[in-house]
């Protein structure tokens, strides 16, 4: 298994460079490539939640807690003195971070069903509902933040596979297999409860057709790159080939 570190280093370089590249075609502003960064990073911590001892789980938390103090002071702020609204968002916070992460903590199991490419699909979903109906961003935006979660994500599952397999001795270890996984199919119950709550969350995300557009505006460049680029290494290769038989 991958520790904390090397889980957010990979994610922070894997969606750093794939958020540059969004910015790079033009499929994203240097705000939305920061989100983008930012969200890919956090889908690289996300699978490790159901861990009960992990950092993970508890910057979750810390997020997710922040989340709910800034919205309780958000809603209250026009009808309740300063003090109150303060005291409100305190007691919001301390309630996720303390009494939920613990009720969290007891009912999930590590490498159970969150730590799946079913709950990633979740928590990407859940990630473009906040970012369009919460926090009011574009379409666009939205599905990039949600794609970028679930990338994040979906390397962290792969990358503790990787570290499954012990290199150097070329042993499987016994968790090989455990890691990437399509669901935890001993729970069938929960499978198709997390299948539900994903297909709920597309209902009720924002068409993805903006996207698909900035998208189809962006590919031609980005293939034309590619066409060079492939004829590059041929011809590359092609004069490889010939030393080689020259030789
Ligand atoms: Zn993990």
């Amino acid at each position: 298994m991958a520790d904390f570190k090397t889980h957010t280093l990979v994610a922070t370089v894997i969606s750093g460079g794939l958020g540059v590249a969004a910015l790079a075609t033009g499929l994203a502003t240097p705000a939305d490539a920061f989100c983008y960064w930012l969200a890919g990073t956090l889908g690289g911590l996300l699978p490790d939640i159901d861990s009960d001892e992990s950092l993970a789980l508890r910057i979750v938390f810390r997020l997710f807690g922040a989340l709910v103090a800034g919205l309780l002071a958000f809603y209250w702020m026009t009808t309740l003195p300063a003090w109150q609204v303060a005291g409100l968002a305190c007691a919001g916070y301390l309630l996720v971070r303390f009494v939920l992460l613990a009720l969290f903590a007891r009912v999930t199991v590590h490498r159970g069903i969150l730590h799946s490419l079913l709950a990633n699909l979740l928590f990407g979903v859940v990630a473009v509902l906040l970012s369009y109906h919460l926090f009011a961003l574009e379409v666009r935006q939205a599905w990039g933040i949600g794609g970028f979660v679930l990338m994040g994500a979906t390397v962290h599952l792969l990358l503790d596979e990787i570290y499954s397999v012990d290199l150097a001795g070329m042993r499987i270890k016994r968790s090989f297999g455990t890691a990437l996984k399509l669901t935890d199919w001993q729970q069938p119950g929960l499978t198709l409860l997390l299948l539900v709550a994903s297909l709920t969350g597309f209902w009720l995300s924002p068409g993805a057709s903006a996207w698909v557009q900035s998208l189809d505006l962006a590919l031609p460049a980005l293939s034309g790159m590619d066409a060079l680029a492939v004829s590059d290494l041929l011809a590359w290769l092609q004069k490889g080939w010939q030393a080689l038989r020259a030789v």
